[in-house]
């Protein structure tokens, strides 16, 4: 409840304030906790008649470029890093996550990681409570279109309680992916226990809702799948064109907007077939620098949204215009 205001006590205030400097009170002294948060965390924009957002899931923790990447030449990648004033020793990624409204239907591409594990940093699992934020109910969601079944990217199908976090949706991924990376087989490992055990929690409750995703197969009118295997077995993007604008979401593709733009041929310890995930980005990567196609990032710097350039020999990330 605040104080009554009266001439009284603004005149006992004015006294206090007057006597301040004799007391030692000194603004700077103020020791209000740091708040440690941002503003609600999404961006929005337009693919034609579409309406596009970005909603964050937290930032990722991850290891050191170095080690992700280990048959780069160490002095050229850190000095990559360097040149583009980003740490050397550390690598901290974010994870931009894609919602798109057709009109019709309500897509949304992969779902973080969600409330059930830490494992990649203490403020993962945002993105329910950021789709909120966002004005985005998560029962409003058609369908939930998966790039591919890594942790970062399935873990919130279900919430900690084994909850289907978005209840109405269907499940578009590729048969291949959700095969892989359910066999119970998998479990013996004991190193990937954990990976593959609460992966199995997130996608068999939703095996009989799910989508074959396929090439060039239609999600929902104005979406469809792109194969580009390599990150996974399965590895799709999405294509989601309306009113002669199109954007492509990639996935994983490129984990890193400097690195492995320079270098597509660097291979990634993430991706599951190493040689097929440097071919799938040589691939893309001419064709994007080509055609200058936007597409959605979802490791690349917020929110991940711009276009593939050439300058030169070098291909280059241009970061969309926030606001047009
Ligand atoms: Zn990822």
């Amino acid at each position: 409840m605040l104080p009554t205001i009266t001439r009284r006590n603004l005149h006992l205030a004015g006294a206090a304030m007057a006597a301040a400097p004799l007391l030692g009170w000194r603004a700077a002294d103020a020791a209000a906790p740091f708040l440690n948060n941002q503003a609600p965390p999404f961006h929005r924009f337009r693919v034609g008649g579409f309406e596009a957002t970005i909603v964050t899931d937290g930032p990722l923790v991850l290891p050191a470029l170095t080690d992700v990447l280990p048959d780069a030449p160490r002095a050229t990648l850190t000095g990559l890093l360097a040149a583009n004033r980003m740490p050397t020793d550390r690598w901290t990624g974010p994870q931009n996550v894609l919602i798109v409204n057709t009109g019709r239907h309500v897509v949304l591409f992969d779902t973080g990681m969600g409330d059930r594990s830490k494992v990649l940093g203490d403020n993962v699992g945002q993105l329910v409570p950021n789709m909120r934020a966002a004005g985005i109910d998560p029962a409003s969601v058609d369908v939930v279109a998966i790039t591919h079944a890594h942790i970062d990217h399935c873990w919130a199908l279900v919430d900690r309680n084994d909850r289907l976090n978005f209840p109405n949706a269907r499940v578009a991924i590729a048969q291949s992916d959700f095969d892989f990376w359910t066999q119970e087989s998998l479990l013996a490992n004991r190193a990937a226990f954990d990976f593959v055990q609460f992966t199995r929690t997130n996608l068999l409750p939703v095996r009989d809702r799910l989508i074959a995703v396929r090439d060039g197969a239609e999600i929902v009118p104005g979406i469809t799948a792109m194969p580009t295997a390599g990150h996974t077995v399965g590895h799709h993007s999405f294509v989601i064109e309306s009113e002669g604008r199109r954007l492509i979401n990639l996935g994983d593709v490129f984990h890193h907007h400097v690195l492995l733009l320079r270098h597509p041929e660097w291979h990634n310890i993430f991706d599951s077939d190493r040689a097929a995930g440097a071919a799938t980005r040589r691939r893309m990567l001419d064709t994007l620098a080509r055609d200058g196609t936007q597409v959605a990032s979802y490791h690349f710097p917020w929110p991940g949204i711009g276009t593939i350039a050439r300058d030169g020999d070098r291909a280059v990330w241009l970061p969309s215009p926030l606001f047009e």
